[in-house]
């Protein structure tokens, strides 16, 4: 099927208004001249005709009068016979079966095809001449045989259409604004994986390479002539760029880079293009248009989103993870009971390998701590007053002791105190409290006392094990010496314990 390009749409526009205007040329009678001369020309003769026979009638001259009749047919192809007719209608001579070609004629006026004159002789109408002619030449065409006017309008029709077709076609090809990319270059665009858009001026759609219109699913025919921003870019934001990159580009002849924009089409996922845009400038250094390359990102900004998602979940599970840590270690090194401490918290403590144990080479004190008669408590009041018996011992100590001294149960009523940094006396002042605070209270009626043995690492043990063992000396001194006090270590109570 023949495609209705606009050049035939826009020729067959033409050719009607030209035939309108014809037709109107016909209708105020504007064309008609030729047949009219040729009427008057006719008349003319055929009046002449008539004088020179009325004048051969008032002679009487009958051979003259045929002569005329016969010269004046042999002379004029266009008259195909004459014939004088009576008052009585009477045809009384007569050439080329002049009756039988005269029926058919208006019986009082004259036509272009038959006319009639009188013969006046002496003021008197004696007869009529009457003088036949072929139609006038110009009504019909010779060969089609219908009207010249019809002829003359399929004629214009025809030739004008093609005429008209021609041109527009050739007019049309200059202002297509595609036309006016090279091929060359229109092939080299055609290479490149990325989209290219060539705007003009207004950012009407000059060029799109095959590399954009894969993209977009779409026909390069579509999109000529558009706006760019008319195909539903949408601006990602979040972004320096407040509106689309060419329209930048254009109004301030710089080049626009990595702006990102969307496009979504229907039934098609969503794509991402980073875009960059750069003005065409004429040699005045003023914008002609620019040059969009799209670089479709969509599977990157996919996997960077599904990266940054995993990275948040990874920093949320580490925090997990340190949170649970923290609840481990602390389960781990605490005395579920009374929160103190427990015996393995104290030793990697002492020992300075774990962070925020006690730093090498520091001098402290140590305190041993024990509730006195304590299996009496259990007996007497049941194990869960004894157990907050224990509590109450744990909190009484941490009431009197410093943030960063290290409070551990050992076991049972059993209660050992590192203080850094801690001289033996200042040590022993502790202890007292400790004791005096233990005394004052009352837990679930009972009222308890706690013997304690104080001792520092400057007082001679090699280690932390005999630091301890020095303050378990002087815990068990002050059970012997009557319970309810402090005893400091030195030698002299292990030899008098011993
Ligand atoms: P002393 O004055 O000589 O210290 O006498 P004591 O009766 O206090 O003797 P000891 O310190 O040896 O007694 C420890 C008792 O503590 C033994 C045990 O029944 C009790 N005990 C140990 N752990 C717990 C505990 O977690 N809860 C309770 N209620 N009792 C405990
Ligand atoms: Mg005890
Ligand atoms: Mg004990």
């Amino acid at each position: 099927m023949m495609r209705i390009t606009p050049a035939i749409r826009l020729s067959i526009g033409l050719i009607i208004l030209v035939i309108s205007i014809l037709l109107l040329a016909q209708a105020l009678g504007l064309t008609s001249g030729t047949e009219k001369q040729q009427y008057e020309t006719r008349k003319a003769f055929a009046e002449t005709l008539a004088v020179q026979i009325s004048i051969a009638i008032s002679r009487g001259d009958d051979s003259l009068l045929r002569d005329i009749m016969n010269a004046a047919i042999e002379r004029n192809s266009d008259i195909q016979s004459a014939g004088i007719r009576t008052n009585d209608n009477e045809i009384l001579i007569q050439t080329n079966q002049h009756s039988e070609l005269w029926q058919g004629a208006d019986p009082v006026k004259s036509t272009p095809t038959h006319m009639r004159f009188p013969l006046i002789i002496s003021n008197i109408k004696r007869a009529s001449f009457e003088i036949r002619f072929k139609a006038l030449s110009s009504e019909h065409h010779p060969l089609l045989g219908i009207p010249t006017f019809i002829v003359l309008i399929i004629f214009v029709s025809i030739s004008g259409f093609f005429g008209f077709w021609l041109y527009i076609r050739r007019v049309l090809k200059h202002l297509d604004p595609s036309a006016v990319v090279p091929a060359r270059v229109r092939n080299a665009l055609n290479i490149l994986a990325e989209g290219v858009l060539i705007l003009d001026k207004r950012e009407q759609i000059v060029l799109a390479n095959s590399g954009l219109l894969e993209k977009l699913n779409r026909e390069e025919k579509q999109l000529v002539g558009k706006k760019a921003s008319s195909l539903g870019w949408h601006l990602i934001e979040h972004q320096d760029a407040q509106e689309f990159p060419w329209l930048t580009a254009l109004k301030t002849n710089t080049k626009q880079v990595n702006v990102r924009l969307s496009l979504s089409r229907p039934e098609q996922n969503t794509k991402i293009f980073r875009v960059n845009a750069v003005p065409i400038l004429d040699a005045k250094g003023s914008s002609q248009g620019t040059i969009v390359v799209f670089d479709d990102i969509t599977e990157l900004e996919e996997k960077t989103a599904l990266l940054e998602d995993m990275i948040k979940e990874l920093a949320k599970s580490r925090i997990a993870i340190e949170t649970k840590n923290k609840e481990l270690t602390f389960l781990a090194t605490r005395d579920p009971m009374t929160n103190c401490f427990n015996r393995r918290a104290l030793y990697e403590y002492l020992e300075g390998d774990v962070t925020g144990s006690l730093k090498p080479d520091t001098e402290y004190a140590c305190i041993m701590a024990d509730i006195d008669h304590f299996k009496r408590v259990n007996d007497t009041y049941g194990h869960g007053v004894g157990d907050d018996v224990i509590k109450m011992m744990a909190a009484s100590i941490k009431e009197v002791v410093r943030e960063n001294d290290m409070v551990a149960r050992m076991g049972g009523e059993e209660f050992c105190i590192i203080l850094p940094s801690t001289s033996l006396e200042v040590a022993h002042t502790i202890a007292e409290r400790c004791r005096e605070k233990i005394w004052s209270k009352i837990t679930g009626g009972v009222k308890v006392t706690a013997s304690f043995g104080v001792t520092s690492s400057t007082l001679g043990a090699k280690n932390y094990d005999q630091v301890i063992h020095q303050a378990d000396e002087a815990l068990y001194s002050s059970k012997e010496n009557g319970r309810n006090k402090v005893t400091q270590w030195s030698m002299e109570i292990v030899s008098k314990g011993g």
